[in-house]
């Protein structure tokens, strides 16, 4: 039997998902696993590696058209689970690539929009960020500072965002603003008089991420730049569905890493006259481990036949999201204390997952928001 998968997952996969499987997974193993530490240690996005991701088809896989690999639901979550075993910074590329800047351009954008930016997106040619969270509160879109209003054929906009995954390195960004009719989404290519990027320092959590902010000082962004048919929040939202289902695969292989490791430290480490693994207490927090990965896998390979099915509901994926993040976390934490003092060390993963969860268990909607989205489902009452 495999530890990391105790249900067999595998053999639900179809063979084009496990052939997709393992080659992202030698890609992690060959390429990720050898320069993660350093990248994390020195805050660096390993960009090197972007031009490999395209070559897999990995930038925005599961759409259909303009050179994107149209997989299925399930193959586009193993490959995000397969990446963060690596590193949560390379399944937040590829899900802000993929699902927040790609996917908007595809569901939203016009003809002219998807065959001038996919094909090259696709290719890793072009880097998209998505700029939706404002320095005053990300749980609250609704309640956005950032203003387009019409000059002319044009649009005007002025404001600010904050913590936007790759927003230094991204030629251009899909970013979100209220105008008199509401929120509209306009596509701001890198350069644009009056639009800057600049990195956030001194993170804790996906130091091999790029994570910055943005300063819009009244940027001329032409009609034709605006996604035409992405009209209120809803826009924004539907976007975010699409890579909080990909963080629920995704943080998956975060906690397999941690299990791998554990099983393999506690086997080969002597206390007390035995290896660790032949105590009662170190069993049974494998086994815990064992059992919070086994359920989210349960999970999100349902949520991605209903997603394939066209019957995904947004409350399910933040059920799965919230699970998912606390269960992976949760893994990470108790991996680091397993490893006792090694655990501290960059040279054991759990730490560097540690870290990172803290960010995907707060990004794209808190583990909070998303207990109060089920909470509203089950009473018909939003408290938020
Ligand atoms: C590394 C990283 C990368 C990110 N990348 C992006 C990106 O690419 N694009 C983007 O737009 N955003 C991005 N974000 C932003 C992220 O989505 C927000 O941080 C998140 O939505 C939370 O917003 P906030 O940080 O402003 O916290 P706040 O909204 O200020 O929340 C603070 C606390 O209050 C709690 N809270 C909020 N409302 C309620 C309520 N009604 N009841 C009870 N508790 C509540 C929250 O759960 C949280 O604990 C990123 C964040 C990080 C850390």
């Amino acid at each position: 039997m495999n530890p990391l998968d105790l249900f067999d997952l595998r053999s639900a996969l179809t063979e084009d998902e496990q052939l997709v499987q393992d080659s992202v997974a030698r890609l992690v193993d060959a390429r990720v696993l050898p320069l993660i530490q350093e990248c994390f240690e020195h805050h660096r996005f390993p960009k090197e590696l972007v031009p490999e991701l395209a070559a897999l088809g990995l930038l925005g896989a599961t759409l259909e058209g303009y050179g994107c690999a149209g997989l299925s639901s399930t193959a586009g979550g193993l490959i995000c689970q397969e990446l963060e075993r690596g590193d949560s910074a390379l399944r937040s590329f590829v899900s802000v690539q993929s699902s927040l800047a790609m996917f908007p351009i595809w569901a939203y954008g016009s003809e002219a929009q998807k065959q001038q930016y996919l094909p090259r997106m696709a290719r890793g040619e072009l880097i998209g960020c998505f700029g939706l969270t404002e320095p005053h509160g990300g749980s609250d879109p609704a309640n956005m500072k950032t203003k387009a209003r019409r000059s002319g054929g044009d649009w005007l906009l002025s404001g600010s965002k904050m913590w936007i995954t790759n927003a230094t390195i991204a030629d251009l960004c899909v970013c979100w603003a209220d105008t008199e009719d509401g929120i509209r989404g306009f596509i701001i290519e890198k350069g644009t008089p009056g639009f800057t990027a600049s990195e956030i320092e001194h993170k804790f959590s996906l130091r091999a991420s790029a994570t910055g902010a943005l300063f819009l000082d009244n940027v001329r962004v032409p009609e034709s730049q605006r996604l035409p048919d992405a009209a209120g929040l809803k826009g924004p939202l539907s976007c975010l569905t699409q890579a909080r289902y990909g963080i629920a695969w995704g943080v998956i292989g975060a906690a397999q890493a941690c299990l791998a490791q554990l099983i393999e430290y506690t086997a080969t480490r002597e206390l007390f006259g035995r290896p660790l693994s032949k105590n009662q207490a170190i069993q049974v927090r494998l086994a815990e481990m064992a059992r919070g990965i086994t359920t989210a896998q349960m999970l999100v390979l349902q949520l991605g036949k209903l997603k394939d099915a066209g019957k995904l509901q947004p409350v399910q994926v933040s059920l799965a999201k919230w699970h998912n993040c606390r269960m992976a976390i949760d893994v990470a934490r108790d991996s680091r204390d397993m490893l006792g003092a090694s655990g501290i060390s960059a040279e054991f993963a759990p730490i560097r997952h540690m870290l990172n969860l803290e960010s995907v268990i707060t990004y794209e909607g808190t583990e909070t928001v998303h207990q109060l989205a089920v909470g509203r489902e089950l009473t018909g009452h939003s408290a938020y």
